[in-house]
């Protein structure tokens, strides 16, 4: 293949997978600003220590040691790769050659340390290979509790094969790729695994070695590109994602349940006409609570985008634990599935939302009983590695069950009564509280 057609060939396969990542891209960066707004841009300098801390540092994975390890492995590996990557991109458009390697033929020290980078990749792929088939044991044989839960069935388990799958296939391009080189240049690039390897194809035809070689570059560049469009698509879009969700995370101390406005400004005039309070914002919402993806904030809705199935929330939630309904990653699970079901309806009606009469609750989605066995204990927030906050949508939700819907068990109406009339949840008088001290 001439130079030129390499060239043109390489341009329009990425430009056409650029494009159609691009479309993915939009449809969830759309779904997500289909939320209502929140202000979380205070506090810059605190925000960036948190994606330093949780996101960079992967802080919060470490409370499982091996699994953060091997997770550490396929992350530095994929960061690492890049480098790689870019001498790809660069051979794909001008038609050259290991082009940062030639490039440094005369200055030894940096092409040293481009042959130390390769070496590094190397180790690090061949790693992340034996880590990845540790994760498909652990999930298919190991059969871990937290990856075998009715919610991860079908799509959500096909989904961590995929990638699990793909990300083999990247790797095994990378060796092939380099081994070939190798023993096509005789060992001159000085890669230590792919040497070894390359040095059992020494023997072949030329001709064969480059069309190995080739197919080894063309494979890799194709699993990324596969990669790229397919992340829109899936879980691992937290590769992105987890980055921006840390750096919006909500400030507030953990256990802070934040009180509607609407309410609190209503509790305070009944106290007090007098009471200095804000007058109604133009935009404020119409309902108490949430019933839809439309009523909560693009937080909430970033968190479901980013949440990374690992069910280190629903493992440590004590309502899942002593055998209720509810998962916290389910709840993730189920707004990004109703988030992509509008989406679709609305790509369908040219970006116009049709009302398909379901909401998030019921039809398939977040049950009542799932909502109502939740203890606000805030488990799931404090274990969940990239700062998601499962409890904020439960909350919202249960909210438009009781307030809207009045939706809510017998013994919780009577302590609903007791709280507004006896400013407690028992059945007695607030002038009878002291009455303890008189026996
Ligand atoms: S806050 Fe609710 S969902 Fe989260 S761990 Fe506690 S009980 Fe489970
Ligand atoms: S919410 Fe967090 S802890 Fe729970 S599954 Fe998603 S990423 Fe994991």
């Amino acid at each position: 293949m001439s130079t030129i057609v390499q060239s043109i060939c390489f341009i329009l396969f990425v430009g056409g997978c650029s494009y159609i990542a691009f479309r993915g891209f939009r449809f969830v960066y759309r779904n997500i600003k289909l939320g209502r707004k929140e202000d979380l841009t205070d506090q810059p300098g605190e925000r960036l220590k948190t994606v330093l801390l949780i996101a960079l540092g992967q802080k919060k994975m470490f409370k499982r040691p091996i699994a953060a390890l091997l997770h550490l492995v396929i992350y530095v590996s994929f960061v690492i790769t890049q480098i790689e990557l870019i001498e790809i991109f660069i051979d794909g458009i001008f038609g050259t050659h290991r082009i940062i390697y030639n490039a440094w033929e005369h200055i030894p020290a940096l092409r040293g340390l481009y042959v130390f980078a390769i070496n590094m990749i190397e180790v690090l792929s061949l790693l992340t290979f034996i880590v990845t088939v540790a994760f498909l044991w652990r999930r298919d044989l190991l059969k871990l509790p937290r990856f075998n839960m009715p919610e991860l069935k079908g799509w959500p388990n096909l989904d961590a094969h995929i990638i699990l799958v793909l990300e083999m296939f990247l790797i095994t391009n990378i060796f092939i790729m380099n081994s070939f080189d190798m023993a096509a240049a005789h060992g001159k690039y000085g890669f230590w695994l792919s040497g070894m390897l390359g040095q059992n194809w020494e023997g072949l035809n030329e001709g064969l070695i480059e069309v190995f070689e080739k197919i080894g570059w063309w494979g890799h560049l194709a699993g990324v590109m596969a990669f790229l469009m397919y992340l829109a698509y899936s879980k691992h879009l937290h590769i992105i994602l987890a980055f921006f969700n840390t750096y919006f995370s909500r400030l507030t101390p953990k256990g802070y349940l934040p009180n509607m406005p609407e309410v609190t400004r209503e509790v305070k005039l009944m106290l007090d006409p007098n009471a200095a309070v804000e007058p109604i914002a133009a935009d404020a919402p119409t309902k108490f609570g949430a019933k839809d993806i439309f009523d909560l904030s693009w937080k909430n809705l970033l968190d479901a985008y980013t949440c990374t199935e690992c069910g280190r929330c629903t493992a440590q939630c004590p309502a899942n634990l002593t055998g209720k309904l509810l998962s916290p990653r389910k709840i993730m699970m189920d707004v990004r599935d109703r988030m992509e079901e509008v989406g679709s309806i609305m790509d369908a009606n040219k970006g116009v939302w049709q009302d398909d009469g379901k909401t998030l609750i019921e039809n398939g989605y977040i049950s009542v009983e799932e909502l109502r066995a939740c203890t606000t204990c805030n488990a799931c927030v404090e274990e969940c590695p990239v700062n998601i906050s499962p409890l904020d949508i439960i909350m919202q939700l249960r909210r438009s069950l009781i307030m809207e819907d009045s939706n809510s068990p017998n013994e919780w109406n009577g302590m609903f009564a007791n709280l507004e009339n006896n400013g407690a949840p028992w059945q007695f008088s607030p002038q009878d509280r002291l009455n303890w001290e008189k026996e």
